[in-house]
């Protein structure tokens, strides 16, 4: 049975690239009926930080991805946090000292990553006094393993040091405790970001030196900001939560995860909007692509704008409340508009306050309106908005009102409506059109825009313009 994990380091928020390793775990587990497990890498001390922990909890169910198995599932009948099996990792690298593939360094500050300039792997100490680490013993030749993404790499085991396994403080480094859990925890496959691909023929040494089965390796290409460089921090484009912040919904984030180096192999309508269990229908390792994929915020855009557009009008509602304030009635009209809830409080800047438009947002060639006509046909307007009861207010009344209008005028319903919008909202563009704007308002504020209106064109008249 196929076995996939997603398995984070709680060093800070939840990365783009961390949520696509758990996205396409998750994926190549559901579409092949496997298990889906979350392990919590925590080994390293000084870089955890609090509250990493419930963020990627709180990052996982708000993409959608249900573990199987990991921490709080299932009465924790296996330890998914590496700390916890602290003494697991140190009777896995004794039996390595014991087969002869580890050995007692105790050279002073020998820690991870530094260059080790000493000859304890010659000395076969066999009880260690004071300070020591338990590194891997490299042998001679080269490694070669196989990616399904990126094919075989071989590297020649020279360029491999000896890593330190277990740290002076007992704890074992990153590279053995991965190792040993994928093993224990019978991980079949391993998807993660191509950064790991470097380290990966330590790996696959550590399995062999336990005479282990190596597992099949997924990595995932590269994500490049649209500037060509890392997503960052600073770009803003670096961390799941800037994107919900900016009003990007968890759903339409995940569609576009899953689609950065990977396409669905068979796709022939290009389609590109999938909801997580159609991703799971279409998932396939052979869609997934090497060259690095260029996080492409317009299209994250477009994405957004869709979900955003296929939402239920309540759960709009109560999402734009969240990120604007703005009333409902207003909030609505943007619904169809919008890319991300950012958006909102500048398209509805008119609501709260008009602005010192300039009347010549009243002319309009093509429909044969000028600043004169426009005068005249608000001030006509103005009489029978005034006549109007507050309950005329809703939208078929009024536009049944402005069309009656329109006739007795003889006027084409355009030359009602483009005045009357501008005059409402003062702007260019707006988000809805006059009658939906007039229901909107209501009597006494429409009247007072449309009285605003009156003056700025009466000024205009009596300059001689
Ligand atoms: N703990 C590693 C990380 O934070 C996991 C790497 C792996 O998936 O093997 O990215």
């Amino acid at each position: 049975m196929l076995r996939t994990r997603f398995a984070p380091s709680p060093t800070g928020f939840m990365h783009i690239g961390n949520l696509r390793s758990a996205l396409f775990g998750y994926l190549l587990a559901r579409s092949s009926g496997g298990t889906f497990i979350l392990r919590i890498e925590d080994t390293d001390q000084a870089r955890y930080t609090d509250g990493a922990v419930d963020k990627i909890y709180e990052t996982l169910a708000a993409a959608g991805i249900v573990c199987d198995e990991g921490p709080h599932i299932g009465g924790d009948f296996v330890p998914y946090v590496q700390s916890e099996r602290k003494e697991k990792y140190l009777i896995c690298a004794k039996e390595l000292i014991d087969r002869g593939k580890a050995y007692y360094c105790v050279c002073p500050k020998a820690e991870e990553g530094e260059e080790i300039v000493c000859d304890c792997k010659n000395k076969d100490i066999s009880t260690p006094e004071g300070s020591f680490v338990i590194r891997h013993r490299v042998p001679e030749g080269s490694t070669t393993f196989n990616d399904l993404v990126f094919g075989d790499i071989t590297v020649e085991n020279s360029e491999i040091e000896d890593m330190v396994l277990i740290k002076s403080d007992g704890m074992p480094t990153y590279n053995f405790a991965n190792v040993v859990d994928d093993h224990f925890m019978e991980i079949t496959h391993i998807t993660r970001g191509s950064e790991f691909l470097a380290s990966t023929p330590k790996h696959k040494l550590l399995y062999q030196a336990f005479g282990w089965d190596v597992p099949i390796y997924c990595h995932l290409p590269l994500i490049l900001s649209p500037d060509g460089g890392k997503l960052s921090k600073r770009k803003g484009d670096a961390y799941f939560d800037d994107f919900v912040k900016k009003g990007f919904l968890p759903q339409a984030l995940v569609n576009f995860i899953a689609l950065l180096g990977f396409a669905p192999p068979n796709n022939p309508d290009n389609r590109e909007i999938f909801t997580l269990d159609e991703l799971i229908k279409v998932f396939d390792v052979k869609g997934l692509n090497k060259s690095p994929a260029t996080f492409d915020l317009q299209k994250l855009k477009w994405m957004n704008g869709e979900y955003i557009k296929a939402l239920p009008m309540d759960e709009f509602l109560a999402l734009s409340a969240k990120h604007t304030g703005k009333p409902a009635v207003f909030a609505a009209m943007t619904k169809e508009r919008i890319h991300t809830f950012d958006e909102i409080p500048a398209m509805l800047d008119f609501v709260d306050n008009l602005s010192d438009y300039d009347v010549s947002l009243f002319e309009n060639k093509k429909n044969k309106i000028d600043t004169a006509t426009a005068k005249e046909t608000l001030a006509k307007l103005l009489s029978v908005i005034e006549n109007l009861h507050v309950q005329d207010f809703t939208i078929e009344k009024l536009k049944q009102t402005l069309s009656d209008f329109a006739t007795e005028h003889s006027l084409k319903t355009a030359q009602v409506l483009m005045p009357l919008r501008v005059a409402l909202s003062g702007k260019e563009t707006s988000p809805a059109g006059a009658t939906e704007l007039l229901a909107a308002f209501g009597k006494d504020e429409s009247i007072n825009r449309i009285k605003t209106a009156l003056s700025k064109l009466l000024c205009r008249a009596c300059s001689g313009f």
